[in-house]
């Protein structure tokens, strides 16, 4: 499949050259794809209207698809493949979704990046799903382009299990701007993650990945959640740094520019692998139940998503009960957990 994704990739023509990327034409294929069997991803099916992501977090471990194309994971916010939307295709692939399985949007590239405002793959997939009944749907972007689509959602919403996730890993804007460089600022994410909730669709914010001495100081976290829950988000959740190659390669060229004195740290904390231990993993899980129980997030189960890193669709619902003793037990628990990750 691999092989002839890249010979694909060859034959695409090209769309247009911009100053920082090029957009290439993938023919019509697959917009629908079936999540291996034994997958621990919370969701059986992905759709990605395009490949590579214009938005370039430096921390983005998709990078990885970009060289399933033979092309450098360097590559994956500088040339753009914007998928050939078929519509009688698409409806003929849908018709293999089972009741209570979940198509996640914006898996591996954002679906609302700058390409779609001209190419518009992303509403083209929603007007065909908000002709069904019965799906789940959910959504994963950084931009305030999901505004514009605000009535269409909400359409979507009324047949369908619709949620629209916000990743939002900090609200300052300067340190957004260096780890995020084309994203859309946390302000303006907010402003749409608003303009949805307004319109009946539920929101998620995800304050992923969290990054070590960069965005979880005392009390970051607890303000983007702040934020999210008056903006109207419903769930919220946080999972940290997830490196892998090539996305580690990037990611160190990064830090070793904009936060140099922080590069040793790292280099211990990711020694081992992709993840950082798991103390520091359930200090985060303990941190995060806390804020969902204290800030009156939804407590609604949801499926496990496992080292999906800063994608995530879905995390833990933490089902703590509810009441003043489960806070003061959470709090001990987070406690514990900081001072068990003091290392
Ligand atoms: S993390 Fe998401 S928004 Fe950022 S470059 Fe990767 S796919 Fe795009």
């Amino acid at each position: 499949m691999g092989a002839a994704l890249a010979e694909r990739a060859k034959q695409s023509g090209a769309l247009l050259g911009k100053a920082r990327c090029e957009y290439r034409l993938l023919p019509a294929g697959r917009m629908l794809n079936r999540c291996e069997a034994g997958s621990l991803m919370p969701f059986q099916w992905t759709i990605n209207p395009y490949r590579g992501c214009e938005l370039g977090c430096h921390y983005c471990y998709a990078r990885y698809t970009h060289e399933y194309l033979e092309l450098d994971g360097r590559d994956f916010e500088r040339l753009i493949f914007v998928k050939q939307f078929r519509k009688d295709l698409f409806e003929r692939e849908l018709r293999a979704v089972q009741p209570g399985e979940w198509i996640a949007i914006g898996t591996a590239t954002d679906p609302y990046q700058p390409a779609e405002r001209r190419y518009g793959v992303t509403r083209a997939v929603l007007e065909v799903l908000a002709r069904q009944a019965g799906l789940r749907v959910a959504l994963t972007t950084k931009s305030d382009l999901a505004a514009r689509d605000a009535e269409l959602l909400r359409r979507l919403a009324q047949r369908n299990d619709v949620r629209v996730n916000f990743t939002l890993t900090t609200l300052d804007a300067e340190l957004a701007r260096r780890l995020e460089p084309a994203a859309p600022r946390p302000d303006l994410r907010l402003r749409a993650l608003r303009r949805l909730a307004e319109a009946g669709v539920e929101t998620a914010v995800f304050a992923s990945p969290v990054l070590p001495g960069i965005n979880d100081g005392g009390g970051e976290l607890e303000a983007v959640a702040r934020a999210a829950r008056e903006a109207g988000a419903k769930h919220f959740g946080a999972q940290m740094l997830f490196l892998r190659d090539p996305a580690r390669r990037v990611f160190f060229e990064a830090l070793e520019k904009d936060f140099p004195r922080l590069a040793a740290r790292y280099r211990r904390l990711f020694a081992r692998g992709a993840r950082v231990d798991a103390a520091l993993r359930e200090a985060l899980e303990a941190r995060v139940a806390l804020i969902r129980e204290e800030m009156g997030f939804s407590r609604r189960p949801a499926s496990c998503a496992a080292g999906w890193g800063q994608l995530a669709l879905f995390e833990d619902a933490a089902p703590a009960p509810a009441g003043g003793s489960a806070l003061i037990r959470l709090r001990a628990a987070v406690a514990e957990a900081a001072a068990a990750a003091r290392v």
